[in-house]
């Protein structure tokens, strides 16, 4: 193989990074916590726009422990979108609730306003509110956040939002981050920001992030032994990784950029073809997606290669892309959880391809992407 390697999403870091990262370790705050992580926390919440944020180890710990501020216990349910990553429902079970899988509308591609009005119809006809909703804002695009806001203050149900793959977007007037009464980022390899692992959970409650901070450190009482009264966990971030993502912060609005110039180039490369559809910001104008990643759905009828044909196509070229998410309730783990499903996520998922889009892509890259996509079509 003659090219090197495209990676889906490659964490895009520089010297500013690697500067903060050689403080923190020069200054010898190796230890977990120091002075990165009330930095980043401060920074983050403040781009965000919220009072508060909890640096923690990722984002899957996070909205593990926002669910135990939302008093999530043992057969309580939980409503979640279908089509994420399985990240966003695992934390559900690890508090003995359950999950009940919300399928995805067409405009948005994330959690159907309409399903989740049904599904908290009908818990409530039976009594059972369920004690959260999850929705996600899936691949940097927010959700319908005004009619899921509308839905869930009627029926009195606390949102937490998963923006892990949507720091940076907005809604109306609001960035992702804003909408559940709680929230969380991950700071994963391949998302936006990135602090190589790590996730922080935010919220507008003082009281609240004290709670988040004191059982992600294991729950450690102020005093000079070791004295416990709750459970804890080990799911703070350390000084290290804090000093990464306060470098990765300070380019967002750059990378972000970048992102959007790459959906556009595949829009305007692609976007003729038959058969060929992107996740698109719904007509309405209210959503800013900082394409996080660029999706595409592929009929197979019409363009003349199934999904899968072009991933393959794309691989025999060292291209790494990836299919969309496959929705949680075709995922064996999930297989006993209650479910509002309307198709939608099964066809994007049958037909939806994550094409390259990394902020450090060339336009040379781009070009041999493209090309390639191009020739899978049957002439
Ligand atoms: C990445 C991701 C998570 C989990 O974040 P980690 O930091 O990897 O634990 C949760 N939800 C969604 C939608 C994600 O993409």
């Amino acid at each position: 193989m003659t090219f090197p390697r495209i990676y889906l999403s490659r964490p895009h870091v520089s010297s500013r990074e690697r500067g903060l990262l050689l403080d923190a370790f020069d200054s010898n705050w190796i230890a977990p916590l120091g002075p990165h992580v009330n930095a980043f926390e401060a920074e983050t919440a403040a781009y965000v726009g919220r009072n508060y944020g909890c640096a923690l180890s990722s984002g899957t710990a996070a909205i593990h422990l926002g669910l135990k501020l939302l008093g999530v216990g043992a057969g309580d349910e939980v409503f979640v979108s279908s089509l994420t990553f399985s990240g966003s429902v695992n934390p559900i079970c690890y508090l003995g609730a359950r999950p009940v899988l919300i399928d995805s509308d067409w405009e948005t591609w994330n959690m159907d306003p309409n399903l989740l009005e049904t599904a908290l119809k009908e818990r409530a006809a039976k009594g059972r509110i369920p004690k959260a909703v999850i929705p996600v804002d899936l691949y940097g695009q927010c959700c319908r956040w005004d009619s899921i806001l509308e839905i869930c203050a009627r029926y009195g149900v606390p949102i937490l939002e998963d923006a892990a793959e949507a720091q940076g977007a907005r809604y109306g007037r609001k960035n992702a981050g804003q909408f559940g009464r709680i929230a969380i980022l991950s700071f994963n390899g391949n998302k936006m920001v990135t602090t190589s692992g790590g996730g922080m959970l935010l919220t507008d409650s003082e009281e609240e992030a004290a709670k988040v901070r004191f059982w992600s450190t294991q729950s450690r009482e102020p005093a000079p032994h070791y004295q416990h009264r709750e459970l804890g966990y080990n799911y703070r971030m350390s000084n290290l990784c804090a000093a990464v993502g306060r470098g990765q912060l300070a380019w967002i609005d750059e990378r972000i950029a970048r992102h959007r110039e790459i959906f556009a180039f595949y829009s305007s490369e692609l976007g003729e073809l038959d058969g060929i559809t992107f996740m698109r910001e719904p007509k309405e104008g209210d959503w800013f997606s900082t394409k996080w990643l660029t999706c595409v759905l592929i009929d197979p009828a019409r363009f003349g290669a199934d999904r899968e044909k072009v991933r393959l196509a794309l691989e025999a070229e060292n291209i790494e892309s990836r299919p969309i998410w496959k929705p949680m309730h075709l995922q064996p783990v999930f297989a006993k959880c209650d479910r509002y499903i309307s198709g939608v996520s099964d066809q994007i998922f049958r037909d939806g391809l994550c094409l390259p889009s990394g902020s450090d892509l060339t336009d040379h890259d781009l070009d041999r992407i493209v090309e390639v996509i191009k020739q899978c079509r049957t002439s």
